[in-house]
């Protein structure tokens, strides 16, 4: 599995995958690259290690993703992440987290000293999609409450019981009120969850123009980032 990528297009910053810890929900009906997660701290330190050891700080912006949030990185790999920071002059760090977590937000701040752009995995601003569909478990009321935690987003589209309506309204209010998005093109794997490709032909010719909007990324496929299997 390639875990390093350097991403030269928008919003130019290298990108790990890790191993983690199990995640925190885990319970996403769309979701199997928690495969990806361990119980064993030093297979995960070990592989995380090696992986890091990749980064350069070309830009001095790294992103750190897992198949959960970065609170299920162990304490060594964290401690790991720190020392590549110092070290390669990294100033700016975009790290995932579900919503279970936004009262510790601050304690990964504190422990890099470093600049944070917390991401969530939001998927759909509709309620009722979002965690009686797609059972995310994130249970705000609107962007309102998002934007105080977050400034990067996660949608999903593409997803049968999905609806042009509620992606439309998904990404204006990406557009309008979040600093940064990433636009995931569903792609079926081995959840029951089935995608809706003329929803997607549909999102292909309706937001072509997202190519040019510098904060926001689509990716057709997982692997888009160069970094998963
Ligand atoms: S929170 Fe993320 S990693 Fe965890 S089950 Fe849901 S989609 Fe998968």
């Amino acid at each position: 599995m390639d875990r390093y990528n350097i991403i030269t297009g928008k919003n130019k910053r290298e990108i790990v995958l890790l191993k983690a810890f199990p995640c925190v929900w885990g319970k996403c009906t769309f979701c199997d690259y928690i495969e990806d997660n361990s119980t064993n701290s030093s297979e995960i330190n070990d592989i995380n290690k090696n992986v890091l050891k990749e980064v350069k700080g070309t830009y001095g912006t790294l992103e750190v993703i897992n198949s959960g949030s970065c609170f299920e990185l162990p304490i060594e790999t964290l401690e790991s992440i720190r020392k590549i920071v110092i070290e390669k002059n990294i100033k700016k760090m975009f790290l995932e987290s579900h919503w279970c977590y936004i009262s510790r937000l601050q304690e990964m701040r504190d422990f890099f000293g470093i600049e944070v752009i917390f991401k969530i995995g939001v998927e759909s601003f509709d309620n009722n999609f979002r965690n009686l569909v797609l059972n995310k478990n994130a249970r705000f009321k609107d962007y309102k409450e998002v934007r105080k935690y977050f400034s990067s987003v996660c949608l999903m589209v593409g997803i049968k019981g999905q609806s042009k309506e509620m992606i439309k309204r998904d990404i204006d209010i990406v557009l309008s009120h979040f600093d940064y998005g990433t636009i995931n093109i569903f792609t079926e794997n081995t959840t029951d969850i089935k995608r809706d490709e003329e929803l997607i032909s549909w999102f292909e010719k309706e937001y072509n123009f997202l190519k040019d909007v510098s904060k926001i990324e689509v990716l057709f496929e997982n692997t888009d980032f160069g970094v998963g299997d």
